[in-house]
């Protein structure tokens, strides 16, 4: 079970409404068929009716399709949940609104209804009524528009109190135990969307980020190193990358041991993190202490901007390697290249490899570009 706290309650309730809103895109669909087919069913069995009148008593019915379709606009905007209250509110008044204009201007229309068609409008508002947000904000026209419906048949057009009663009071049932039914159900499917999407969202984590540093693992960094590839070719702005390997690192894991070894990279991986200051800028961990950083829009003295922070904070890191060749503390060979137009990723990473080993045939510590 669940703790319920109220982040968690909070959680749940901006789910249930993204949930709600999506289950309202079926809504439309089927309102627009069930207004065409009643509409067609009537006129095809009253021949001698006025088809103006036919359609105004359709109108509740069209006004829901509408909602549903505005519905799927708002939905495509990422309504928030307060708008999107205030806007089931305003689509909900627009069809009462209109509901009562029909009763009160064009009598003929009320006494056009049938029974098929007061139920088919108890079947969709109840729909409406079902998924609507807010019960008490609800339950204050349904009384006034219910209300006057019964005295305006009754006294108006002496009709049957049959239909009227049962539609209004059917009406509360749904606003006060239907929307219960209702929620519940959606609770129990939003409590399985969110635990299916918070496991998908942390296989995907798994698959794209290194266990230990938490960093983008080289399976991402290539995907997004592809992209970028492309943007740069259309764009034909800069794009940088660095490669880097720690110096002497077997040697840092020999004599401090594995664990020591395992602590340096982490270490690593968050000052990298620190320098990597772009949203668009990507740091991975691109084999055992090799990193590699990403840098669109970058030229390569840029870059080699980076690289240099790079050794500057590292040295300021101090983290001790007591059998280096090139320094106490722990020290980076680095190689910063600049992609050229047709370049592709493998000659890219390839030439960064080329120039990293030159650091590393040479002196260590340092950068090559
Ligand atoms: P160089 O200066 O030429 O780069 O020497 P090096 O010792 O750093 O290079 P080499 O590639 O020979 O050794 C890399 C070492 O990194 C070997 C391996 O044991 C260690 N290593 C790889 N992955 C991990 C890891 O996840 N944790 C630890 N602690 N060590 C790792
Ligand atoms: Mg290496
Ligand atoms: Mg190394």
């Amino acid at each position: 079970m669940q703790t319920k706290t109220p982040t968690f309650e909070f959680q749940l309730h901006i789910e249930t409404q993204q949930y709600l809103a999506k289950s309202c895109r079926w809504l439309s669909v089927l309102s627009f068929i069930l207004t065409f087919v009643i509409f067609v069913s009537i006129v095809i069995n009253n021949p001698d009716k006025d088809i103006v009148f036919t359609s105004l008593s359709l109108t509740p019915i069209t006004l829901i399709s509408l909602f549903g379709l505005i519905h799927n606009f708002a939905l495509s905007e990422n309504l928030q949940v307060n708008n999107y209250k205030r806007f089931y509110a305003f689509i909900f008044a627009l069809v009462l609104c209109w509901v009562l204009v029909c009763n009160l201007f064009l009598f003929q229309a009320l006494s056009a209804q049938t029974t098929v068609e007061s139920l088919i409008h108890l079947i969709l508002i109840s729909f409406v009524v079902a998924l609507f947000p807010s019960r008490g904000l609800l339950i204050v026209p349904v009384l006034i528009i219910g209300a006057y419906l019964v005295i305006a048949r009754v006294f108006f057009f002496s009709i049957d109190l049959f239909i009227p009663v049962i539609k209004m009071l059917s009406f509360f049932a749904v606003i006060i135990s239907g929307q219960q039914v209702v929620e519940k159900w959606f609770r129990k499917a939003v409590f399985k969307d969110v635990e299916n999407q918070r496991l998908v969202s942390e296989l995907n984590q798994l698959a794209l980020t290194d266990s230990l540093t938490k960093l983008s693992n080289r399976r991402h960094f290539d995907s997004m190193l592809n992209k970028e590839i492309q943007h740069s070719e259309r764009t034909g702005l800069p794009l940088s990358i660095i490669l880097m390997d720690i110096d002497y690192f077997k040697k840092l894991n020999d004599y401090l041991g594995h664990q020591r070894g395992d602590e340096c990279l982490v270490e690593l991986a968050k000052l990298l993190t620190k320098q990597i200051k772009r949203p668009r800028d990507v740091c991975a961990r691109y084999g055992g202490e090799e990193f590699i950083v990403l840098l669109p829009e970058t030229d390569l003295s840029g870059a080699i901007d980076v690289a240099n922070n790079i050794k500057i904070q590292l040295s300021q890191m101090a983290f001790k390697h007591p059998d280096s060749l090139a320094s106490e503390f722990v020290t980076l060979s680095q190689g910063v290249v600049q992609w050229h137009s047709g370049m592709t990723l493998e000659r890219l990473v390839k030439h960064a490899d080329d120039k990293l080993y030159e650091v590393k045939d040479s002196s260590r510590n340092n950068i090559a570009h």
